[in-house]
């Protein structure tokens, strides 16, 4: 049968096609009862129930109960970051509001919702902690956050694994295998199941290379909850030069194919440049073409390899671009996009406050990219540390340190 229509018609069509057959397979996006507005509990008291409900693919955030009028202005940031959002999937029975985020019900998510209350009374918590287990990766990317891999450093099990009782212990509700290239660290699968899924979930940062469909379900079996794959472009030939390395980006969307075959969540991360904001609607095609769950975009760091350059971040003029192309797919078919940087301007910079970093050689960072040791893993408690980080008020700020002038001078000694 022959296709009717224009070229662009046709490839929309063909996509479509694509993009339909990937999420059957994946299980994704899928409405149990696209008929019924479906309502999923995220606190429930006596005096305060607050929900959210799926209208037309959207959530709605909503409030009920006595305590209703007084707590809603407490809760309104929080709301308003999943407000009118997609959830990345819905389920009959739970809710993924986001690969970044324990499903709701769970007991994770109970856990999340405790840390929020302990934090609008000034308790905070580190809600998510990446653990860098091992610096060895086969890429060689211009952007990347650790200066030198060639180090080879890695984090023995028993070390990562007091550090997962540890953080477990404070309340963490996330936690992420980083590198370095994570599938090259022997063992990722029992780091994987140790981390007890009655309090958190577990997410992994891959560039993708060495992820296959067995290697996926072994991951899936082990307990991982959602598999992080990054893009720096829709295009091979852009994509591979940022990651230094010929094949990366065939890699990448064979990890995406993988997870989605073993029923992992997965979730494609695009770091934002001046240079990949210009091919948004391509990196949203082929996110949507993947049949992934999740798009989600965090903002260039000048940090490790890029640190000198913070000359080149983003101008007003390229997240004006982003704020306009988060608008528009929000009413488009297709993945929900977690856009950081706007959750950003809700949270403020959650380096110290939410978030928590744990180098290869053990240095405790407040975020992943504030290259700062507070303390190290093999000598020190991350609760003290942690303490430690939190008697620092630069900890509290609306936006990112590590572009902020007067932070990096003082705290880093870096003038530009
Ligand atoms: S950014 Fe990630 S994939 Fe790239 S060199 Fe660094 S550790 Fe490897
Ligand atoms: S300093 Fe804050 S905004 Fe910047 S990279 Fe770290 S957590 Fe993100």
């Amino acid at each position: 049968m022959e296709v009717q229509g224009t070229p662009k018609e046709q490839m929309n069509l063909g996509l479509k096609k694509q993009a339909k057959k990937n999420r059957a397979e994946a299980n994704t996006h899928q409405i149990p009862d696209a008929g019924k507005n479906m309502q999923y509990d995220l606190y429930k008291s006596p005096l305060l129930r607050v929900y959210t409900e799926i209208e037309d693919g959207h959530m709605r955030m909503k409030t009920s109960g006595a305590a209703s009028i007084l707590m809603r202005k407490n809760l309104a940031k929080n709301l308003s970051i999943f407000e009118g959002e997609k959830p990345a999937k819905v389920e009959a029975d739970r809710l993924i509001c986001s690969t970044w985020m324990p499903p709701i019900p769970s007991p994770g998510f109970d856990r999340l919702v405790k840390s929020q209350l302990s934090s609008i009374l000034g308790k905070m918590i580190p809600d998510q902690v990446t653990i860098s287990i091992t610096e060895e990766c086969p890429n060689n990317c211009i952007h990347c956050a650790l200066p030198d891999t060639k180090n080879r450093a890695k984090l023995t099990t028993e070390t990562v694994k007091s550090t997962i009782d540890q953080i477990l212990e404070m309340g963490t509700t996330f936690v992420i295998f980083d590198g370095g290239e994570p599938l090259t660290y022997p063992g990722l699968e029992d780091l994987i199941r140790y981390v007890d899924p009655e309090k958190a979930i577990t997410g992994m940062f891959t560039s993708g290379v060495g992820l296959t469909e067995e290697r996926a379900r072994s991951l899936k079996e082990a307990g991982l909850y959602s598999l992080t794959v990054s893009f720096d472009s829709a295009y091979e030939d852009k994509h591979d030069y940022v990651r230094g390395r010929k094949g990366v980006f065939k890699s990448a969307v064979e990890a995406v194919k993988s997870g989605l075959k073993a029923g992992l969540l997965v979730n494609i991360y695009v770091v934002l440049s001046r240079d990949n904001v210009n091919e948004l609607e391509e990196l949203y095609t082929l996110a949507a073409k993947l049949g992934v769950h999740e798009l989600s975009f965090y903002e260039i760091v000048p940090t490790g390899r890029w640190m000198d350059r913070a000359s080149e971040i983003m101008t007003p003029e390229d997240m004006r671009k982003f704020d306009n192309f988060v608008s528009r797919v929000r009413e488009k078919e297709g993945p929900k996009v977690f856009a950081i940087p706007q959750v950003m301007k809700a949270t403020g910079c959650m380096a110290g406050r939410k978030w928590l970093h744990i180098t290869p050689e053990g240095n405790i960072l407040p975020c992943a990219c504030i290259p700062i040791p507070y303390g190290n893993v093999h000598r020190d408690k991350v609760r003290d540390i942690w303490k430690k980080i939190r008697e620092d008020p630069v900890y509290n700020a609306k936006c990112c340190l590590m572009r902020n002038p007067e932070f990096r001078e003082k705290y880093l000694k870096i003038r530009e």
